[in-house]
């Protein structure tokens, strides 16, 4: 029986394998293994693919979130209390973010075919307590920011962009990365540029954010054992950063193979009971996930375990939904709580063979 797996991460990895294991070596053997050249590599290599001045390597997507807002917080431009603009339907880091800081997610809904937020419904959530709006760039595809940037600016308010799943991702050739004031990535090793590990970066233009950030990831330290804040320890660590620069010299490479599986899902797959995701540009989509929305979610993921396809849901629950945040979960947000009803993340990976891509086509057709 045909089998394909959701994502294998092994294959994903040994394609570049003697390039990763020369990188290694040379941190190996370097006798230096935090804050060193291969970060500082990195950070450059990294800024300079997104088309910004500045990236701050940090140990996780979480973390880069976190420590954008807690900067902010140091520099005055936000403090206790104020409110910021998420998108509902999101993974809970990027509302963790918000809470952990101690300032107030305010949930706006998506639009229900791009699955990103909606630009229509940011402004009737503005308050006079809000402060920033962080769109994600949910499944890979980057949020409207035109629009978004345009009500931010209206309204004085701060952009923070969860880059998690989109990176290379553009819209008027401008990056996910390069929109915000400031932007966090996560490298955790599924996303579109993984490392073997937990890693994550923030990118802006900002230089005295750079410089805040530089400072609060490292114990709030510029210089060893002189503390400017109660910073924490968030530091991108050699080995990984190594292993990130040889990964992202062959991004764009394998952003291409994903966009060739998509084009082959949106144009194969015909059934009156799958919706297929909307696109707005080539460019704009680099394909994290491909998500189809069905009516009988559950019964066409069984069906298509049973021939041997593996799928996932992104995601089960909404945020204001889980346990963690009982103060939400008297909200209705009904866009958002339907597509957790009927999304499922088809396999799309940069070593997934046409065979394979065949195979599901003809096994979705057939549901
Ligand atoms: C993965 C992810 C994060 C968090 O990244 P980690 O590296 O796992 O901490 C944040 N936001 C979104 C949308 C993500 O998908």
């Amino acid at each position: 029986m045909n089998k394909v797996d959701f994502l294998d991460l092994k294959n994903i990895n040994l394609k570049y394998e003697q390039e990763l294991k020369d990188a290694f070596e040379r941190v190996l053997n370097s006798g230096w293994y935090i804050m060193g050249q291969e970060l500082t590599h990195f950070e450059e290599m990294f800024a300079k693919y997104c088309g910004v001045k500045h990236c701050i390597g940090v140990a996780n997507g979480l973390d880069a979130l976190i420590l954008v807002i807690r900067a902010w917080k140091e520099m005055g431009k936000l403090t206790d209390g104020d409110e910021i603009i998420v998108p509902a339907n999101t993974y809970i880091a990027s509302v963790l973010a918000v809470t952990e800081n101690g300032l107030i997610p305010v949930f706006v809904e998506p639009d229900a075919a791009s699955f990103n937020l909606d630009p229509d419904k940011i402004e009737q959530a503005i308050t006079n307590k809000t402060k920033a709006i962080l769109p994600v760039h949910l499944y890979g595809q980057i949020c409207d920011m035109p629009a978004i940037r345009k009500i931010a600016d209206k309204h004085n308010l701060l952009v923070l962009e969860d880059s998690a799943q989109s990176h290379g991702a553009k819209i008027e050739g401008i990056m996910s990365g390069a929109w915000g004031d400031a932007s966090g990535f996560s490298f955790y090793p599924g996303k579109n540029l993984g490392a073997l590990g937990d890693a994550g970066a923030i990118t802006t233009n900002d230089s005295e954010l750079d410089s805040t950030l530089r400072s609060l990831r490292n114990y709030g330290s510029h210089k060893k054992y002189h503390n400017i804040t109660c910073g924490v320890n968030s530091r991108l660590d050699e080995l990984q950063a190594a292993l990130l620069s040889v990964k992202l010299h062959h991004l764009d490479d394998d952003t291409e193979i994903r966009r060739c599986i998509a084009e082959k899902y949106l144009k194969g797959i015909r059934n009156d009971k799958i919706l297929l995701p909307k696109v707005v540009s080539a460019e704009s989509h680099v394909w994290h996930l491909f998500v189809i929305r069905c009516p009988e979610r559950d019964a066409l993921q069984s069906y298509l375990a049973k021939n041997g396809i593996q799928t996932l849901i992104h995601y089960p629950i909404p945020p204001h939904k889980q346990e963690a945040y009982k103060q939400y979960n008297h909200l209705s947000l009904p866009i958002t709580e339907q597509i957790h009803e009927d999304v499922l993340s088809l396999p799309i990976s940069p070593v997934m063979t046409s065979e394979q891509v065949e195979f599901v086509i003809a096994v979705l057709n057939n549901f």
